[in-house]
């Protein structure tokens, strides 16, 4: 009888107590960056495997200079797709034709005549510009895809929210309990300390394209990642990065690199167009802008409005 009491009185304490919720956090390196996830909720630690499975797997399909991954076979003779990759390039196609080019998930060639693949920067000359090869170079979207493909495995699973940093590109997951928002930092382009945060509710995706993410200089100039169609040639734009908030990570990716090639004005007129996601642009000159419904906050700057 005693002990029965003991017992009884163990469990009303442990009822009494809330019980702390779990948490995980991992550092991964994948995709030529540095990823970091946390994860709140009964299964955060039985979710990291399988994240870094789908993370290793999406490496491995769409690595740019991976010999045999799927996109090295693809450029290299054709390979049979399975249904989930064909969704993914008709994915990539579409917001091709929405960003009237300005995202072109076929610009490999001009990326490897740069020598982003092997690191063995240099500065190609006209003709060999206008002669790369039209190759697939998912590399604008891998990153956001994942984001998204992250969130679908955490739907399966008892997680009550999640921050997911993929190299720069955010992916918030689910509520916090007091009903906050989650606050993303925007990195000031030429470093120092952040130049604001964003805020966002639930699920959502918060990624940056900017020149100084990837670049090398010759003679003084910087030549960087974002490379305009039109021309082969890093994109002038006048911006320094644009931060692209919006629900879906691939959607958010692939327009964070095409408003960076449109600049500014083509952007905000996009954006008008659009009403899918929210932008912050950070011009060279240091001036920020930001659509009425970024949620910009710690410092000043334009309100882009939907009508001029
Ligand atoms: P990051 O990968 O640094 O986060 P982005 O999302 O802007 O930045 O992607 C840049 C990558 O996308 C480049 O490394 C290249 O592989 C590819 N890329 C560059 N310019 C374009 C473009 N105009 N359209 C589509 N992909 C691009
Ligand atoms: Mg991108």
């Amino acid at each position: 009888m005693r002990r029965w009491i003991g017992i009884l009185l163990v469990v009303m304490l442990l009822g009494g107590c809330t019980v702390r919720e779990q948490t995980a956090q991992e550092t991964v390196f994948a995709m030529d960056t540095v990823m970091d996830l946390r994860l709140w909720g009964e299964d955060a630690k039985k979710a990291i495997p399988f994240m870094k499975e789908e993370i290793t797997a999406l490496e491995n399909t769409w690595s740019a200079t991976k010999q045999d991954s799927l996109v090295g076979r693809l450029n290299t003779g054709g390979a049979v797709l399975p249904q989930d990759a064909h969704s993914f390039l008709q994915r990539a196609e579409e917001l091709w034709t929405r960003t009237n080019g300005a995202f072109d998930p076929r610009l490999g060639g001009y990326i490897r005549a740069w020598g982003f693949y092997n690191e063995e920067y240099r500065v190609p000359t006209e003709t060999e510009l206008q002669q790369a090869p039209a190759q697939w170079d998912l590399g604008g979207i891998v990153k956001g895809y994942a984001g998204d493909r992250l969130t679908e495995i955490l739907d399966t699973l008892d997680i009550d929210r999640a921050i997911l940093n993929l190299g720069g590109n955010v992916q918030t997951y689910g509520e916090k309990p007091d009903g906050s928002l989650w606050n993303i930092a925007i990195q000031n382009p030429v470093g120092g300390e952040a130049i604001g945060t964003v805020s966002v509710r639930g699920t959502a995706a918060v990624v940056t394209s900017g020149d100084y993410q990837r670049f090398f200089e010759v003679d003084g100039v910087r030549y960087h990642h974002i490379i305009d169609p039109k021309t082969g040639y890093p994109a002038e734009s006048g911006l320094s990065s644009v931060t692209v908030i919006c629900r879906n990570g691939l959607t958010a990716d692939a327009l964070s690199t095409a408003l960076y090639v449109m600049g500014l004005e083509a952007g905000a007129e996009f954006w008008r167009q659009s009403d899918d996601f929210e932008a912050v642009f950070i011009l060279q000159s240091g001036e920020i802008y930001a659509t009425e419904g970024a949620g910009l906050s710690g410092c000043e700057y334009e309100v882009i409005f939907r009508e001029k």
